[in-house]
């Protein structure tokens, strides 16, 4: 609690003998400040964390106020909000240890305490995101791909191993154990903090941020949380409000029931369209009515994990009954739960709430039916028996067949045809247009459900025993998102039948959710370039961007674990699995997937007999403990990092080397020139890849220089802890298209006046060395996807200096002013093309000379090669008095270190 109680809200709750403090909600109402049940639950766990945190300073009274002040028609009024703790993933986490270090080595080198950088609150990092798929199909590939992922990682995670001896806030999930959004849901999420402060014991609503765009699965449980970039999160943990708008709350409400055959997946993927539609990008989603009680928690969070596909900022449920039975299953202390009700009850926040919303939206859960999404957005859904049309359909549009489905000019092979390959083994195969190659269980939003997870092992079984198998081109994988699903799969047999079918256990880690497929064989590769062969993987994950499953597939598939072990045991995705035989049994007999589909009583039995209370316990005991392998890790030590300068993984950036005291402020932007002009939609990936690269790029001839192979070379995720390589690999996705280069794709650039055409950060090199600012120029939401902080990071180590887009995705807008580049927003119906404008001109800013405000307005104007100059106006997406300031400081953590440094 602050220093000051402005409303008296402070009062105790006696339980088991202990006396709680807790800021008391219901005062506000007493106060006339609101009517507590006609604000969204969401809002009121906002408003408590603003209640329990005013110290007059960072927050004020007028703050509580403002939050309080909710209404359909949000008032413009923003919010600071400091969240209860923090979650990490290692991706984005090496990089946030990283820049704390770099905080530490700056206030060092000023001859500082340099402990003053320290987590202010609970932070957690979950070592996930780097495992690949080296190894699949027998019982080591677990043990071979973890072998290999320490081999690629050790630099990194001994960076991890420092800050955990470096910071007492900071704990760390081995690698091995688990993916960062189940084991936040099966085991860090406590719904309720009990936490010790100044002597006092208290209960606070569990609120995090994570660094990563997964985070409101959380919401499951009726916990508010969301995702930031990384330069958000460090500032919440270095105990800087996140300050934000008050948002929106759009309520969902649900009714009915889910039909026989269909799952949690069909459910959220049905969902994701439907938001996707009403638009909640920058609301909160929550859900209620009827519907929500037949949706057991698990469910729950397979459809908040897809907030960010759906486009909002958290997509949440109530705590209820169930909330607390799930809770008992996945091990958590009686006596917590207890506490979590009594607290709930007190704040009037448990159970079933019917509030005021901004909008409302009615969504039956009995119309949901068997469905994919693809082939590259998570929102386009395509119900499963329309498979067989869409991807003909889709070919044609591509211009890789013709209507009739025979082969445009420049592919030779038709829809249907196959082409001989020979694998390393010399097994022989034949692939075609629509080949799965990749078939993979992977994804916190199905492998944190265990209805989902068993159905998968029953039709595994149901196939076996019909005698059908998988290709030998599919690459089969299952990486569970925790060691407790191993467990409920071994209790019920089903893990042998998955085994037998390819699927044995890859690794515990995010796999080819986030890109890490692994390598496929060079002979699929060769077939696929000399055919130009669309190829395509299915996957129960929840992003399938374009070239991030694997460069060399073109169309890739969301759907539900059971239905990817079936596309991989039809191994192709132009069928209409409703009619079509999957396979043939050892007769020759056709199957069908009704076939072989899980019967309902039989999962619903298997996941009530095989998942229970002690698995969780016996999983959880150990989480931060790690193998053998973790053990021996030799990490340096210390509170302030010796940096290698030999190192290719960990390296010093350059943000606070050299650090003024003083802040630089803002300027006009004057004889800019644009790197790139970009379509709608081009997303954290394209700007920030995190997948493999080659040596022919930027990125990798920088490695090479320095004697790294290119099998060493790992990916870009897993070289964040390195600018050098980061800064080559932004704008460098090989889909990327800048529109000034003709339709073509990846990285490239064209350098003005000179009009060489060459790669994005050769050309920004060469801006940087004759002190040309840069702009980047971009079509509607600009930054979709995942929270990359290196996104907005790499854009400011090029040299650019704003970015104008039609619209932008929040968290790379947040991340942008985070690092001090000035996102800007075309007018509406305004951008580049429709301007005449095409990225030759030289451009100019005006309107920042007398300082920047909230949503300035600003001119500017583009110098065509002929002389003649197009003027428009922008509105600068700066909408907070912090992030004016984060502009002024050149960033979020400048200002941080600027007022630790200069604080008496
Ligand atoms: S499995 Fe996918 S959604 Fe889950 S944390 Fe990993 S990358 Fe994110």
């Amino acid at each position: 609690m602050g220093e000051n109680d402005p409303f008296g809200a402070v009062r105790e709750l006696e339980h088991d003998g202990t006396t709680y403090k807790m800021a008391d909600l219901t005062v506000l109402e007493e106060e006339g400040l609101c009517e507590l049940d006609k604000l969204p639950v969401s809002i009121r766990i906002l408003l408590e964390s603003v209640l329990r945190n005013v110290d007059g300073k960072n927050i004020t009274a007028d703050d509580v106020r403002n939050a309080a002040s909710w209404q359909p028609d949000v008032p413009d009024v923003e919010l600071p909000f400091q969240p209860s703790r923090v979650v990490l993933q290692d991706l984005t986490g090496v990089p946030a240890v990283v820049d704390l270090a770099a905080l530490r080595s700056a206030v060092d080198r000023k001859d500082r305490d340099p402990s003053i950088v320290e987590p202010e609150i609970p932070c957690d990092l979950v070592i996930d995101h780097s495992v690949q798929v080296d190894y699949f199909g027998d019982e080591d590939a677990y043990e071979k791909n973890v072998e290999l992922e320490y081999e690629r990682n050790e630099e990194r995670y001994r960076s991890i191993k420092w800050a955990q001896q470096a910071f007492e806030n900071f704990e760390v999930v081995p690698p091995g154990t688990g993916i960062v959004h189940q084991v936040n849901l099966e085991h860090l999420g406590r719904v309720v903090h009990e936490r010790e402060e100044d002597g006092d014991e208290w209960l606070v609503p569990d609120t995090l941020v994570g660094t990563d765009s997964h985070t409101p699965m959380i919401g499951g449980i009726g916990v508010v949380g969301w995702g930031v970039g990384g330069i958000e999160a460090e500032a919440a943990m270095l105990g800087q409000p996140i300050t934000m708008g008050l948002p929106e709350v759009v309520g969902v409400r649900l009714e009915g029931d889910l039909p026989e055959g269909a799952t949690a997946t069909d459910l959220v993927l049905h969902l994701t369209e439907k938001l996707r539609q009403v638009g909640v990008v920058d609301r909160f989603v929550e859900f209620y009515g009827p519907g929500v009680e037949n949706l057991t928690v698990a469910d729950r969070a397979t459809i908040s994990n897809m907030a960010p596909e759906q486009g909002s900022t958290i997509s949440m449920f109530p705590v209820d009954d169930k909330t607390l039975e799930y809770l008992e299953l996945t091990g958590r202390d009686q006596d917590h739960i207890e506490l979590v009700k009594e607290y709930l009850d007190a704040q009037g926040l448990f159970g079933e709430q019917e509030p005021e919303y901004t909008e409302t939206v009615d969504f039956d859960l009995s119309t949901v039916e068997p469905s994919l999404a693809g082939h590259k957005k998570p929102h386009s859904r395509i119900p499963m028996g329309d498979l067989d049309e869409h991807f003909p359909n889709l070919l044609e549009d591509q211009g890789v067949v013709q209507a009739d489905g025979a082969a445009e000019v420049k592919h030779d092979l038709e829809l249907g045809d196959k082409v001989p390959v020979t694998l390393d083994d010399g097994t022989e195969v034949e692939i075609g247009h629509g080949s799965v190659l990749v078939s993979a269980i992977t994804s916190c939003t199905n492998t944190s459900n265990p209805s989902v997870m068993l159905a998968a092992g029953l039709l595994a079984r149901n196939a076996v025993e019909k005698g059908l198998d998988v290709p030998d081109y599919v690459k089969t994988s299952l990486a569970p998102g925790s060691r407790v699903v191993t467990a409920y799969l071994e209790e019920s047999g089903l893990m042998d039948d998955l085994e037998e079918l390819g699927y044995s256990v890859v690794g515990y880690g995010c796999t080819t959710c986030i890109g890490n497929s692994g390598p496929l064989q060079d002979p699929i590769k060769d077939a696929i370039d000399e055919h130009d062969l669309w190829a395509t993987s299915v996957l129960s994950g929840n992003r399938n961007f374009e070239a991030r499953i694997h460069p060399k597939i073109a169309a890739n598939y969301l759907a539900s674990p059971p239905l990817v072990v079936a596309y991989g045991l039809a191994g192709r995705m132009d069928i209409d699995l409703e009619e079509d035989p999957i396979g043939h049994d050892d007769e020759g007999n056709p199957v069908f997937l009704e076939d072989i589909w899980p019967d309902t009583e039989e999962l619903h039995d298997m996941v009530h007999n095989s998942v229970s209370p002690e698995m969780f316990e016996e999983k959880y005991a150990s989480v931060y403990e790690g193998d053998e392998r973790w053990e021996a890790l030799e990490a340096p030590t210390g509170d302030v990092y010796d940096w290698d300068d030999e190192s290719t993984y960990i390296r010093e950036p350059p943000f606070f080397q050299d650090f003024p005291l003083e802040e630089p402020g803002v300027e006009d932007i004057a004889n800019a020139r644009c790197l790139m002009t970009l379509g709608d939609t081009v997303t954290t990936d394209h700007i920030s890849p995190a997948g493999p690269f080659g040596e022919d790029l930027p990125a990798g001839q920088w490695l090479k220089e320095r004697g790294v192979e290119p099998h060493e070379f790992n990916t870009y995720g897993s070289r964040r802890g390195n600018h050098e390589v980061m800064m080559r690999g932004t704008f460098a996705n090989v889909r990327i298209e800048n529109e000034m280069l003709d339709g073509k794709t990846g990285g490239y650039a064209k350098h003005l006046p000179s009009g060489e055409e060459t790669t994005v950060f050769e050309a920004s090199g060469r801006y940087r060395d004759d002190d040309t600012p840069l702009i980047v120029m971009s079509g509607i939401e600009f930054g979709t996807g995942s929270s990359r902080d290196w996104a907005a990071k790499g854009t400011d180590l090029l040299g650019i200096r704003a970015t104008i887009a039609k619209s932008y995705e929040r968290i790379y807008r947040d991340n942008l002013l985070g690092m001090g580049v000035l996102p800007l927003q075309f007018e509406d119906g305004e951008g580049w093309e429709e301007l005449g404008l095409d990225g030759t001109e030289v451009y100019s800013i005006e309107g920042l000379d007398d300082g920047l405000e909230m949503n300035d307005e600003l001119t500017v104007v583009a110098e065509h090669e002929d002389g003649e100059t197009t003027e428009f106006n922008v509105t600068a997406q700066v909408s907070t008095p912090a992030a004016v300031e984060y502009i002024e400081n050149g960033g979020v953590l400048h200002k941080v270190l600027r007022e630790l440094l200069t604080e008496e």
